[in-house]
């Protein structure tokens, strides 16, 4: 049995006093597994994965990413939550890029500011991560003269020059035109294949059926169903996944 590299044990968390966002949530993702979270907006999707790299903190129960744990609120670890975020690349529906960098820019600002990298070096990562998705022709440019699709491809190819272990997608082709979504899903589908650990929120089920080792479905701050996307699809044990199943299919 090989040691989770995400766990939650019943996870609890509120915004403000009053509104139970997370209910109990259990979950442990394995090395190189693929997840997909899908549900109703308003479910829980985002905050859940930004739980992963601390970007959200939590009250109740533990979380621990590659053996590292993430206290609860106010027993953080500035130390843990470093070190975690070192290992975990995240991207958004918006793309986050800075508008005033070029593509390279862009890759190259954290590696150069923050982990003071030669120049040369960071350059030269950059541009492999920007071949790995297949748009180093574009590293001169400026992210407005690029399409939706090139510039989610972009932010990913930023997130994977920290070398990362882990990658967290929430909806990443959320924002995209219908002819770009298909750009982006290649991306991903390839990094899937290198064996990256992924957990994504989208609603692409052909993406969740076609790629993920397990699909978990959320609804109102709790996980209602987790099952491999062979049963997930074909036989959802819950009514509310068979409604929310009705209205993506
Ligand atoms: P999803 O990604 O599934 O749409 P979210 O995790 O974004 O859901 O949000 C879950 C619920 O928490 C929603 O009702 C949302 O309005 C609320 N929420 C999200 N962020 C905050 C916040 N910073 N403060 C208060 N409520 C929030
Ligand atoms: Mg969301």
């Amino acid at each position: 049995m090989t040691v989770p590299i995400i766990t939650f044990e019943r996870v609890n968390k509120w915004y403000g006093d009053a509104f139970h966002v997370l209910r109990d949530i259990d979950l442990s993702v394995r090395r190189g597994e693929r997840i997909v979270i899908c549900g109703p907006s308003g479910s829980g999707k985002s905050t859940l994965i930004r739980c992963i790299n601390a970007l959200e903190p939590y009250q109740e129960g533990r979380i621990g990413v590659d053996g590292t744990p993430l206290g609860i609120e106010g027993r953080e670890d500035d130390r843990a939550v470093q070190a975690v975020r070192r290992q975990v690349g995240m991207v958004f529906q918006q793309f986050n890029l800075f508008p005033h960098l070029t593509v390279l820019q862009n890759l190259t600002l954290a590696p150069l500011h923050v982990s003071r990298e030669p120049k040369r070096e960071a350059e030269a990562r950059a541009m492999a991560q920007l071949e790995r998705v297949h748009i180093a022709e574009q590293a001169h440019k400026f992210p407005l003269q690029l399409s939706g699709g090139q510039q989610q491809r972009v932010a990913i190819a930023r997130a994977l020059c920290l070398a990362p272990k882990i990658m967290l997608f929430d909806e990443p082709t959320s924002a995209l035109d219908p002819e770009m979504i298909r750009e982006v899903l290649d991306v991903m589908i390839e990094l899937a294949g290198q064996g990256m650990t992924m957990v994504c929120v989208t609603h692409e089920m052909g993406f969740a059926k076609s790629v993920a080792d397990r699909v978990v479905f959320m609804d109102q701050g709790q996980i209602v169903e987790a099952a491999p996307p062979a049963e997930f699809f074909n036989a959802p044990r819950s009514e509310r996944t068979r409604s929310f199943l009705e209205q993506v299919l």
